[in-house]
């Protein structure tokens, strides 16, 4: 079922937030940390999900919760948010066909793409428990890769430290290039700015670390609102069309996640850019893309030998 449209919430606590915006203002003018939020009060998983079902209609506190994400233990959001994932395997411990890592909402107004991240991982939580499960991949999903981007007010493409993300990744031009790019090609747009230096984000960090570790076979992430499927990496693997959305290159750039995992680590990455930031698709081509995506994976992907 779907939720109503458009699917940013906007609901009652908002005033009630942004009393507790103030407070919090007021706190750290008095407590001058580096961040709104104290060493001694962190914000907890469920507090990320309440604040995600605050904001977003598709989330829901209760349903998040029975997610079980797990946080990251040696990184958090600039903003000390924890950084969650969650891992899918097939049921009866059959051994999966290989492994496929899901980054969902690396740019935080992309509300769209952050929901249907979401939705999937809820569709495949839900087959992992299913008996006679067509299940057949071990998922890695990072359903909310930054967080405080999505949690401003109002949301924002970059991080609390206002990179973006998708520009940040360490690939090995990023020294030489990601700033005079950025300064050249992107006239200096603060919303492509790429950081200080490669990996300067700890939301970066963290993601560099899952790919270091997972060794993933794949790499999905969602992003809009560009209407097409892009592709990085090797030839073989190359994707023609994934549900509505067909694929043209948009290229790469320094510290994209393209250029880094795509081209350097020559890991197949696939990106779905979703027509809209605003509204999502409708059920029948969210289901779609998730089949797709399963028989992409099936028909395309080369497992890696050493499991995880
Ligand atoms: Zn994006």
């Amino acid at each position: 079922m779907m939720p109503p449209m458009p699917i940013r919430r906007t609901h009652k606590k908002q005033g009630i937030k942004n009393i507790a915006r103030i407070a919090l203002l007021i706190h750290a003018a008095w407590w001058p940390h580096k961040n709104a939020h104290t060493a001694e009060a962190k914000p907890s998983v469920t507090q990320l999900c309440q604040e995600w079902a605050d904001t977003l209609r598709t989330v829901d506190q209760a349903v998040c919760q029975g997610f079980d994400l797990h946080a990251s233990l040696r990184f958090r959001s600039v903003e000390q948010r924890p950084l969650v994932f969650k891992e899918v395997l097939p049921p009866e411990q059959r051994p999966p066909l290989g492994r496929i890592l899901f980054i969902g909402g690396i740019h935080g107004d992309e509300y769209a793409a952050i929901s249907i991240t979401y939705l999937w991982l809820q569709q495949l939580l839900n087959k992992a428990h299913q008996q006679n499960s067509d299940l057949s991949y071990h998922w890695l999903f990072l359903p909310l890769a930054n967080p405080d981007g999505l949690f401003q007010a109002p949301a924002i493409r970059m991080n609390a430290n206002k990179v973006d993300l998708n520009r940040n990744f360490p690939s090995p031009d990023w020294t030489a290039s990601a700033l005079k790019t950025w300064k050249k090609h992107y006239r200096a747009n603060p919303r492509r700015y790429p950081g200080p230096k490669p990996a300067s984000e700890p939301e970066t960090q963290w993601m560099v670390q899952m790919i270091e570790r997972f060794r993933p076979d794949a790499i999905i992430s969602v992003h809009a609102p560009y209407g097409l499927l892009d592709y990085d990496g090797p030839e073989h693997a190359r994707p023609t069309q994934i549900g509505h959305l067909k694929r043209r290159s948009l290229g790469t750039y320094p510290g994209s996640l393209g250029r880094y995992a795509g081209e350097h680590l020559n890991i197949p990455v696939l990106t779905l850019e979703l027509r809209s930031a605003g509204r999502m698709p409708d059920p029948q081509q969210i289901d779609q893309m998730l089949k797709d995506l399963e028989q992409w994976a099936k028909a395309r992907i080369r497992q890696q030998e050493e499991d995880f």
